[in-house]
């Protein structure tokens, strides 16, 4: 198949990325994982519909190869039916096989975008920069009309949900770190958090340091899923190959953590990039192996734990949970933080509606995943919700302010690092 992978590294071991699609029996067994299909009840908003569309887009045996977009573009690409799923039959991925099959070009500003970061990161930097100086003066705001008029919907939506502005950028600050010279850890700064988060950063850079020493800053690229999920190959191992390299050059050896889950999973996802390049494969196998993200980095830590914790739930990321398999880790993290004020959240597996941009493209269907998410938070009774990637950071966060404004979202790392501040400050016990 032109344009696409071709072959896959599924659970069951390496298959044609049309043999994955046909491992889907159809038995619907997923279909209640799947929160496009509970919140539309459609067939082809499942995982069984999906693959389906997608099996015969490869059979071309669908009339109209069109009426496929939509299916595909509402996949959420959270993996829960994966999770589900006795074959392991990984829909996210031939959802996006599917989606490149349908010859889509990469939208111009996805396309810009990984274009800046792969070429020109210093005018990327100062873009966003002066976006963001335009936001907090709420000058965005009247620009809105004018970005749908220009048929940018989706960034008009982002404005208007994403509510981190920040003018001092991640990587400046970690650059003034003294560089350890034999470093226990390395840190790959996830461009949300090095872009719309740096506070999660330092958290989890204060975190490694308390727990395993002195550590370095990667200096690494984007992870390349943002060109990933937008079809573009290429691109995608331009930048895994980059950071392959800094990774070998900063001596080869991990753990190297990142703090994003949708980064980290797709770090671990490396060698599927490169079935077909034997020397690639092995050195992407042995970059992968290194990767940590931060909910089982916390998971066993010899923490302190919380002074006066307020009561506090966890949102399992998906990638961490259905991309990583870290399941409990996220979970165990906090109620070894915050003991008793902890609060199971039911349903903590099921995607918020974030979903990196999915949320800006498809606001409603976005909404009504959101707002169940929301509701079981508030069944907590929490102040605090805890997760472990960008995006839900930012839609909890929306979420909260919209229907639960009694509660803080935060990320595990920060939560880690308030409590060894804690421990740190007079009077502690
Ligand atoms: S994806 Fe798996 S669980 Fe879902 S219908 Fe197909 S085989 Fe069944
Ligand atoms: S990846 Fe998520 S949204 Fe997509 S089919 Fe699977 S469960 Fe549904």
């Amino acid at each position: 198949m032109s344009g696409g992978l071709g072959r896959m590294a599924t659970d069951l071991g390496e298959r044609s990325s049309y043999d994955a699609a046909s491992q889907c029996c159809r038995c619907g067994y997923c279909e209640q994982a799947c929160p496009t299909y509970v919140a539309e009840g459609s067939e082809v908003r499942s995982a069984r519909g999906r693959n389906q569309l997608v099996r015969l887009l490869m059979e071309k045996r669908l009339e109209r190869p069109a009426s496929a977009q939509e299916a595909l573009h509402t996949c959420l690409l959270c993996g829960a039916c994966q999770t589900a799923c006795y074959a392991r039959v990984p829909t996210p991925d031939i959802v996006l096989e599917g989606r490149r099959l349908l010859a889509e070009k990469p939208h111009w500003l996805a396309r810009v975008l990984t274009r800046l970061l792969a070429e020109r990161r210093g005018l990327f930097e100062l873009l966003l920069k002066a976006a963001n100086l335009a936001r907090r003066l709420r000058l965005s705001v009247l620009a809105r009309p004018w970005l749908r008029l220009a048929g940018l919907p989706g960034l008009a939506e982002a404005d208007a949900r994403v509510r981190e502005a920040p003018l001092v950028f991640l990587r400046q600050t970690l650059r003034e770190r003294p560089a350890a010279a034999r470093p226990q850890w390395l840190y790959f700064a996830a461009c949300g958090t090095d872009y719309l988060f740096p506070r999660v950063g330092r958290a989890t850079v204060a975190v490694l340091e308390f727990l395993r020493g002195p550590g370095n800053f990667m200096e690494n690229d984007c992870c390349g899923l943002l060109a990933y999920n937008y079809g573009d190959l290429e691109d995608a191992r331009l930048f895994a190959r980059r950071n392959i390299e800094r990774f070998e050059a900063a001596g080869g050896r991990g753990p190297m953590v990142g703090d994003c889950s949708s980064c980290t999973a797709f770090l671990k996802s490396y060698p599927q990039l490169f079935l077909s390049e034997p020397d690639w494969r092995r050195r992407a196998e042995a970059f992968a192996a290194a990767v940590q993200d931060v909910p089982e980095v916390l998971a066993e830590a010899e923490l302190p734990a919380l002074k006066d914790p307020p009561v506090v739930t966890c949102h399992n990321s998906c990638r961490a949970c259905h991309g990583e398999g870290l399941k409990d880790e996220g979970p165990r993290a906090i109620r070894r933080l915050a003991g008793a004020a902890f609060r199971e959240l039911p349903e903590a597996d099921v995607c918020c509606g974030g979903a990196g941009a999915f949320s800006f493209r498809n606001p409603d269907l976005s909404d009504r995943i959101l707002r169940r998410k929301i509701a079981r938070v508030a069944g907590t009774g929490a102040g605090v919700v805890a997760a472990s990637a960008t995006s839900c950071l930012i839609q909890l966060a929306d979420g909260a302010r919209k229907y639960y404004p009694e509660c803080r979202v935060v990320h595990l790392s920060e939560l880690a690092a308030q409590a060894i501040q804690d421990a740190a400050s007079p009077g502690a016990p």
